[in-house]
């Protein structure tokens, strides 16, 4: 069985960053599954093509489907696999318990306020689409885009009301992730609020001693 290692964590968190990081670090294949859709998608696979209809039903990409990306995108002789944004459900989580040998899962904690400052922060150029933090990236000019000189604006999904939403349904669906990978003693949850190079050396300090 392939080693695998999980990041969980709020839009925000920095778990991608970290996840990347660690993958660098490992040799290990970092598998964003959002990425992996969006990719699909836009060179219209057959995989993305069958994404795209669920999507536009309005239903959820189902579960054999998400599997069988991750099998059609697993490198060969990879030496383990790194999961960010997977699993997101209990069905999803059992699943990776039975295919993978779960050496770690990583929450990367971050409070709700928090959450929803970093998210009320962005801002994206509404000509070519560069992001921008006015916190952690802001553009050198107020409003203005650093890349083309275009309006900086929020996204539809970084309103208030959306973002709200948003949270809400990350920790209903976590906290039922969580205490799963609890049980099975895999979950380390690191404070997201440090520096990325704090949490960095939590999650090296951990992994590559294992
Ligand atoms: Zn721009």
């Amino acid at each position: 069985m392939t080693d695998a290692i999980v990041f969980l964590g709020i839009q925000g968190s920095g778990k991608g960053t970290q996840a990347k990081l660690l993958a660098e670090q490992t040799g290990f294949q970092h598998i964003n599954i959002g990425d992996l859709l969006r990719e699909h998608i836009s060179l219209a696979t057959d995989i993305g093509k069958r994404v795209s209809r669920t999507i536009t039903k309005g239903s959820m990409v189902p579960d054999e489907l998400v599997y069988e990306l991750i099998q059609a995108s697993l490198h060969e002789e990879c030496p383990g696999i790194i999961f960010d944004g997977f699993p997101r459900t209990l069905p999803q989580a059992e699943h990776l318990v039975k295919h993978y040998r779960l050496a770690r899962v990583y929450y990367l904690d971050l409070s709700e306020e928090r959450a929803i400052a970093r998210m009320e922060g962005r801002r994206v150029c509404k000509d070519c689409g560069s992001n921008f933090h006015l916190v952690s990236h802001p553009p050198k000019q107020e409003g203005i885009c650093d890349e083309c000189g275009g309006t900086l604006i929020t996204r539809a999904d970084d309103a208030p009301a959306a973002i709200k939403k948003r949270i809400k349904g990350f920790f209903a669906e976590t906290f039922a992730l969580k205490s799963y990978f609890e049980k099975l003693s895999v979950l380390i949850s690191i404070p997201a609020d440090n520096p990325v190079s704090e949490v960095q050396s939590i999650i090296w300090a951990d992994a590559l001693l294992g």
